[in-house]
Formats: structure tokens, sequence, C-alpha cells
């Protein structure tokens, strides 16, 4: 290869690297100390409740106050509001005035899992069950045979609230959902793999030692819910108002030989969340215009609700921040920049098929970037302007931050969303980007560490952009 054809490729094409292979050893053992804090905090925010409640505390060890309505703010202040236990919105007060627009991070803290239903509790065949409904996209059959924990909350009549744990601690027992026998399988292989296990049939197994006597009925069921009486004081009728909710017990661990990746529950879109909030945790400096990190729930259902990123609980929070310094709140949203800060699909060479390989986001290359998400021709995304996307190549460039641009698979080959659109919506510039995942949406996904760590510092240098 001649000088001069190597100097012109390298001065016209595209060339992005490995992150191992750019990244300082300095800035490598920086991630390892990231990412320890980060399996810290997964372990710690199985449910969007639990998730908000470590948000919390992490904000409040910061210097983080809770907002109070009608609260002077000026720069370098540093609040948060909590929406209701399951949504957290953060604000370090700039330099520059509300009007000047914001720069926001934008992530969501509920992640898919199996739902009790209203009436859960059951007895079939001498066996105790509860009843769920699966919580955003996933694949049925992977949820079954492995160990699961109940978490989430009572509320009773009186106005109380009691948390839920049961099968967290190392000490206490695990639920499980059983699943056919190959040698009774014959059947059950010949359907497609959606239809194979049927949402009806995810039912946790909770016991299987009776009460009373022979003649009695019910037995089972009765012995389980004394069981949840002596230990939370409730009865059958309290499972109506709760939210209680199985995930995989199973804490984040590294992945591989190399130890570069990282295995766990949720890690979409917590992986993005506490990127996020991290980088605002950190920022050493008042930044030139307020940073907002916004911790949404129920994206993995439509955004919709209270806690949802559609809610007007943003809105507001926004509102009170502009109202302290006298700004009108739809010059400031208009004027501001988001991130939608939610995860992609990784490349995964056993379903090459699935990604088209110029425009997938690949493990280890850092921040994907999507320019849209969507389904059937962009349908459903608010695909962001060629500008916003040039503003936010030249932050991640400035900052040194490794980032890739990807779609979320072949055309036509499915799709997805995020809140971006609900962003756009308030006519704030809005760009999705997020680290790429593998098996997104599995009771365990993965993550490469590099990935979370160009997260976080892609992150910083978005607060601290103008
Ligand atoms: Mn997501
Ligand atoms: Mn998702």
């Amino acid at each position: 290869m001649s000088e001069g054809f190597k100097e012109l490729k390298k001065q016209l094409l595209s060339g992005r690297k490995n992150g191992y292979d750019r990244l300082s050893p300095e800035a490598l053992a920086g991630m390892e100390a990231y990412c320890a804090d980060y399996k810290a905090y997964l372990d710690a925010g199985k449910t969007e409740r639990l998730c908000a409640g470590e948000t919390v505390r992490l904000a409040e060890a910061a210097g983080y106050r809770p907002y109070v309505r009608g609260m002077a703010l000026r720069a370098g202040d540093r609040v948060y509001v909590c929406n209701r236990g399951k949504a957290v919105m953060l604000a370090h007060i700039g330099r520059r005035g509300l009007e000047e627009g914001v720069q926001i991070a934008a992530a969501h803290i509920d992640a898919p899992r199996l739902d009790l239903k209203p009436n859960p509790l059951y007895e079939e065949s001498e066996m105790a069950f509860f009843k769920t409904h699966y919580y955003g996209g996933i694949r049925k059959y992977q949820w079954v045979t492995i160990p699961l924990e109940l978490r989430g909350v009572i509320a009773r009549k009186d106005g109380t609230v009691v948390p839920v744990s049961i099968g967290a601690d190392p000490e206490d027992p695990r639920l499980v959902i059983t699943d056919l026998l190959p040698h009774l399988g014959m059947e059950q292989n010949k359907k497609p793999l959606g239809e194979a296990v049927p949402a009806e049939t995810l039912n946790l197994l909770l016991g299987s030692r009776p009460l009373g006597d022979e003649e009695d009925s019910g037995r089972v069921k009765l012995a389980v819910m004394r069981l949840l009486h002596e230990k939370y004081g409730i009865t059958e009728d309290d499972f109506i108002s709760a939210e209680l909710e199985a995930v995989p017990a199973v804490n984040a661990c590294d992945i591989g030989l190399d130890r570069s990746l990282i295995g766990a529950y949720g890690h979409d879109d917590r992986v993005c969340a506490y990127a996020a909030l991290r980088a605002l945790l950190d920022l050493a400096e008042t930044p030139e215009k307020t940073a907002v990190c916004v911790l949404a729930d129920k994206e993995e259902i439509g955004s919709d609700g209270v806690t949802g990123m559609q809610s007007a609980a943003f809105d507001t929070f926004m509102e009170d921040l502009c109202a302290s310094q006298g700004a009108a709140l739809r010059v400031c949203l208009e004027q501001s920049f988001c991130l939608s800060a939610d995860v992609t699909a990784a490349y995964d060479p056993d379903y090459g098929e699935v990604y088209e390989k110029r425009n997938a986001a690949y493990v280890n290359y850092g921040v994907g970037l999507c320019k849209y998400t969507g389904a059937r021709g962009k349908s459903g995304a608010s695909d962001a302007d060629a500008e916003t996307v040039a503003y936010v190549r030249r932050i991640l460039d400035d900052a040194g931050v490794g980032w890739q641009m990807a779609e979320l698979g072949k055309v036509d080959a499915g799709g997805g969303g995020t809140v971006a659109a609900y962003m756009a919506n308030r006519n704030i510039a809005t760009l999705d980007a997020g680290v790429p995942v593998l098996s997104m949406h599995a009771p365990f996904e993965v993550v490469a560490k590099l990935d979370c760590y160009e997260m976080y510092r892609g992150m910083k240098a978005v607060y601290q952009a103008v």
C-alpha cells in the first residue's frame, strides 16, 4: 500500500476504533472502578421503586436537596424531585439563565418483568401459585426455570405501605416458574417460539405444604397466606392494591474470562440511567447551562402514566425551575437539548441476519447514537435533525468519547422506541444514544464495561456543553 493511498484513506474514510485501541491505561482503571459502582447500583435497584430510592440516596450523599416549590434557586444549587417513589428528576442549576435552555439526559429505570395480577393467589393440585401479567416486551420462554425474587409494595386501605422482599436475601427462599420436561414436550416443540410458553402459564410456584386436616380444601393456599400474614400483616384482599414484581434473583457479575463484560438483569435502561445520574453527581464545577437528569418510569409500556415520560410531572418540574428565575417554560424548552439515553442492540454474530452490519452498534465501540428508532419506515420515531446529530458528534469528539452511529437492526426486522419522541414533541432538540446490549430484555442481559464508561463520559460532556 502506497503512502499516498494510506494518507488519503485516513483523511477521507471513517475509521472507527475498538475502544481498547483508544483508551489509556488510566482510563481503563477508571472504567473498572465505575463499573464496580454500577453493579452495586443494579443490585440495589431491581425495580423502578428500588432504583428511584437508590438514586435519591446517592443524590443526597452528593449534596442534592429535595426541591420545594417556591425555593429560590441560584447557580450551583442542586435539587431533585422524586415522583411518587418511581421516577426521579434532578437539576444542577447553571450559570446561564434558564431562558437559554438546559442540557437534559433522559433515561428510564423500569425494566421488563412479571407483575402479579390483582388476584394472584390460587391453589392447584395441592400446590400454591401467583398468577402474573408480564410488563414490557419479554420473550416468555426465557422466564421459566430461573430463580426469581418478588419485590414491591402493598398499599393497605389505611394508607400504610408495606415493602415486600422475598428472595433477595441470601437466606430467603426463591420463587420459580416451572416448564415442561423434554420427554413430554413433543407437541410444544412444534409451536412457534412466541406461542410455546403461553402468558397464562407464567405462574410462580409458592409452596406445597398443607395446613389443617386431610378433609379440608385449599390447605396449601391458606398456608401460604398465613406466612404472608405473619411476615407482612396482610390479607388476600390487600393484593388488590399492590405492585409486586417478580424479577431475576441474580446479581450483576463480570462475564468472560477477561472480565470485559457485565451480565445482569435490567441493563435496559439502568446502564444509561446510572451513567446519566453519576455524570451529574460527579460534575465538579457549576455547568454553563443547567444540567437536568430525568430517570423515568413506564418506558417499557409506552411512557404513559403519571410516572412516565409523557406525564406532565416533567413539565411541572421544569416550570418550577423556570419560575424561580422568571423564565418562560416554552422558551426554555425551545432552547434545550436532550440526550435520550437508552440502550441499543449490540451486534450478535449468532444472529447476524437481523442486523445491517454497516449500521449496527458493536460491543466496545462506545456510545451508540441513533438518529431515529421506530418501525416500518421510522414510524413512531422523532428522527433527530442533521444539525442536532452534528451537535452531538462535536460534543463527543471534543471530549474524546468513543461513539458509533447505529440503527436497531435491519429495516423491517422489527424496531423499537424510546422516550426521545416525547421529549422532541415538547420542542426540545433530542437525539437517542445509549449502550449496546446483547440479549436485550432477557432476564440476564450483557453489556461491555468499556461502553458503560464511555456512556458516562459522554453524559458528562453533554451536561458541560452549551
Ligand atoms: Mn430502554
Ligand atoms: Mn427496553
